[in-house]
């Protein structure tokens, strides 16, 4: 599986560094153009906070919605990772449904493989 930037959605091919978060990722011109973006607010204040989808038209909007998609989807092979060393260590699925706010059962019908 090859990890993507869950801002821009480009693989790590394509980057020159992609910095790993709790299930998400972020690469090197996402970092740059968050930087950009909250050096002009401090210049210029603080700005209404208007919705992204209230912002683009219908095809931008059609497009955002498989980025999102693929983003969820390595998040959950994420999260599938990490249960899955969780268990390697031969952690419970009490203390591993616990961690995750459910059910022991509601844990393994999820991860168990
Ligand atoms: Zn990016």
């Amino acid at each position: 599986m090859t990890n993507r930037c869950s801002f821009c959605t480009k693989p790590a091919e394509e980057v020159d560094t992609l910095v790993a978060g709790a299930g998400v990722f972020i690469c090197n011109e996402c970092v740059d153009l968050c930087a950009t973006v909250i050096a002009a607010k401090r210049t210029s204040g603080p700005t209404p906070r208007v919705p992204l989808w209230e912002q683009i038209d219908d095809l931008a909007l059609l497009d955002h919605l498989p980025r999102i998609e693929a983003v969820r989807d390595q998040v959950d092979d994420d999260l599938h990772g990490w249960v899955a060393e969780a268990r390697r260590r031969e952690l419970s699925w009490d203390r591993i449904g616990a961690a995750l706010g459910m059910k022991r059962q509601s844990a393994w019908e999820r991860f168990a493989e």
